[in-house]
């Protein structure tokens, strides 16, 4: 296994910025990642984990410790029971390779996956979904169970979560960390939709109309609050456009930021705490981040 020292993470990102790890190995194998676990522990140094890297905002100023970045652990094993397609796929696996499987048998998982960036991993983490209103819409609705290996009293556990051990939030699922997950089963009924390959192709088109995708960002930067839109908000508000370095809310979807070339983290983060001080002055709605801040930050946490 490859230990890096200094690794510079920006292109491990979607945003392409941010500082370098101290440490930082890509596992290729679960035994791998528990070897890192390990020595992290032994060094004292704490651990950060990334997946696609299409949530985060990581410091210019780095990260400290070790950072374990989970690409490498993609395999998927497809399998039909008790008329079900499931599918079995390490933390690393692209949602786009997950969703192969469910589109070749025309299962409706296909329409909300094929709007995603990252991994399985994140896309469990951060409950990622989609907007309209379709079924499924959620990773809460497609998961059966997880893997998570946590270091315990100086040991390594592989521990097992049902889906219904864990608390599933809007963008947010609590009651399994510590740890790092390592394999995820997704699974849906075997009962396919004739039209699905033609659904998929409108949602994709559609995604491409509406959202800067030619540039830099990490998708919705915000949480919609209850019964709001956060771009509504940040449009009204005129922020559309608004720009601080090379950082930019960007002018098609007011709730992406979008990188214009040279945008530091920093100059991100700015734009962010205007937005929330403007919605927040303009319409009293405070307004949450969806995406993490890994790293050193020296700011409290948005
Ligand atoms: C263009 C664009 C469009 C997007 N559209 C949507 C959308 O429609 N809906 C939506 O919900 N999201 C959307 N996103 C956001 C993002 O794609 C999702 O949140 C995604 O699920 C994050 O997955 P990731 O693998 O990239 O996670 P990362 O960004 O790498 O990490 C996210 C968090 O998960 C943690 N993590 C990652 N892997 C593991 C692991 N194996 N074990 C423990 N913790 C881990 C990280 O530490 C971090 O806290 C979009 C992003 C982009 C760039």
């Amino acid at each position: 296994m490859k230990l890096e020292t200094q690794k510079n993470l920006a292109q491990l990102t979607w945003w392409k910025v941010g500082g370098n790890a101290d440490y930082f190995i890509m596992p290729e194998s679960v035994s791998e990642l528990e070897t890192a676990l390990e020595w992290a522990e032994v060094q004292g140094y704490p651990v950060t984990v990334i997946g696609g890297g299409s949530n985060i905002l990581i410091s210019d100023k780095g990260i400290e410790g070790l950072v374990i970045c989970m690409r490498q652990l993609k395999r998927v094993a497809i399998e039909k029971e008790r008329a079900r397609l499931i599918v079995t796929a390490e933390a690393g696996a692209l949602k786009a390779e997950v969703l192969k499987p469910f589109l070749q048998e025309k299962l409706a998982p296909a329409l909300f996956l094929c709007g995603l960036p990252g991994d399985v991993a994140g896309g469990v983490v951060m409950n990622a979904g989609v907007s309209e209103c379709i079924v499924p819409r959620e990773f809460v609705e497609i998961v059966d169970w997880f893997e998570v290996l946590r270091r315990k009293d100086g040991k390594n556990q592989i521990l097992r979560f049902e889906n219904s051990d864990v608390h599933w939030e809007y963008r947010h699922t609590s009651g399994w960390q510590p740890g790092v997950i390592t394999r995820v089963c997704v699974s849906w009924p075997l009962q396919p939709d004739a039209d699905m390959s033609k659904k998929v192709k409108q949602a994709t088109r559609m995604r491409l109309m509406k959202q800067p995708l030619n540039k830099p960002s990490c998708g919705s930067v915000f949480k919609n609050p209850e019964g709001s839109s956060s771009g509504a908000l940040i449009e009204k508000a005129g922020l559309k456009g608004f720009q601080i370095g090379e950082a930019q809310v960007s002018e098609k979807h007011a709730n992406f930021i979008v990188n214009l070339g040279q945008a530091k983290a920093s100059d991100i983060l700015k734009v962010i705490e205007h937005v929330q001080g403007e919605v927040k002055k303009q319409f009293g709605v405070e307004l949450r981040t969806e995406v993490k801040k890994l790293g050193r930050w020296h700011t409290d946490p948005v």
